[in-house]
């Protein structure tokens, strides 16, 4: 491993992660939902922020960019797609760039639907990506800018990751999905496995992220568009994907 990982909860339901480069102490916080707590954390492991890496606009993501960049005077690197909607940016990057945190490196996906500029950071040498708001455990992000399409393609970026990654989800809303999948998936036993030892982690309070890829891939619906029994359960046997994805979307919306 290049890289440690300081995740905390923050907000109502947000998780903050800090990053920091072993080799030479840089470190980021991935997107910058309560600048207090950020600055708590950093003081708390005695480390000096040097980057934020943002993934998307929303105020739970980028709004504490301008107290820390005040405070640390760190370089802001977000989506180029949305960078008007970034306070404070320097570097805007999307599809294919590389971002480097001192000696360790992420490749940035772009993968619009929650937002239309939303990216993700892939630490492929460590094996864990940043996904923001577009993969939740069991769940994903709800689309308030993008198409049903554009978001079926975007996890779809994230499914071909190695299986063994890591993804670091902004929000704990792991429950909630959970009890939705199995509206949609009732028939997946690795499902009904997971609620139950979901439940016990959230009744003693511990995080439920990061999960793995391999874990989404068996039990979160958004990544199960084209498995037949999930098909059949709303309603859509044989359909293309993108359309049970969309519809699967809708009734998340509904639930
Ligand atoms: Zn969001
Ligand atoms: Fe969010």
């Amino acid at each position: 491993m290049t890289i440690e990982i300081r995740q905390f909860p923050c907000l109502s339901d947000n998780y903050g992660f800090l990053v920091r480069d072993k080799a030479c102490g840089a470190v980021a916080t991935i997107d910058t939902p309560d600048a207090e707590e950020i600055n708590r954390q950093l003081e708390a492991a005695g480390w000096r922020l040097t980057h934020i890496l943002n993934t998307h606009h929303h105020p739970d993501h980028a709004g504490g960019n301008l107290a820390l960049k005040e405070k640390w005077n760190c370089e802001i690197i977000g989506p180029r797609e949305e960078a008007a909607r970034i306070p404070g940016i320097d570097r805007k990057v999307g599809d294919g760039d590389i971002v480097r945190l001192g000696d360790s490196a992420a490749k940035v996906y772009d993968t619009p639907g929650h937002t239309l500029g939303h990216i993700i950071f892939h630490f492929a040498d460590d094996g864990a990506a940043f996904v923001g708001d577009t993969i939740f455990a069991m769940g994903c992000g709800r689309l308030f800018e993008g198409t049903p399409e554009q978001m079926w393609l975007s996890l779809n970026k994230i499914a071909d990751l190695p299986p063994e990654t890591e993804l670091y989800c902004a929000h704990e809303y792991t429950q909630a999905n959970a009890a939705f999948a199995l509206s949609v998936d009732p028939q997946n036993t690795a499902l009904k496995k997971r609620m139950e030892e979901v439940k016990k982690l959230r009744s003693q309070n511990t995080p439920t992220v990061p999960t793995t890829l391999a874990r989404e891939l068996e039990t979160n619906p958004f990544l199960r568009a084209e498995d037949p029994s999930l098909q059949n359960a709303i309603d859509l046997s044989g359909a293309d994907a993108v359309s049970v994805f969309a519809k699967t979307r809708a009734l998340k919306d509904a639930f």
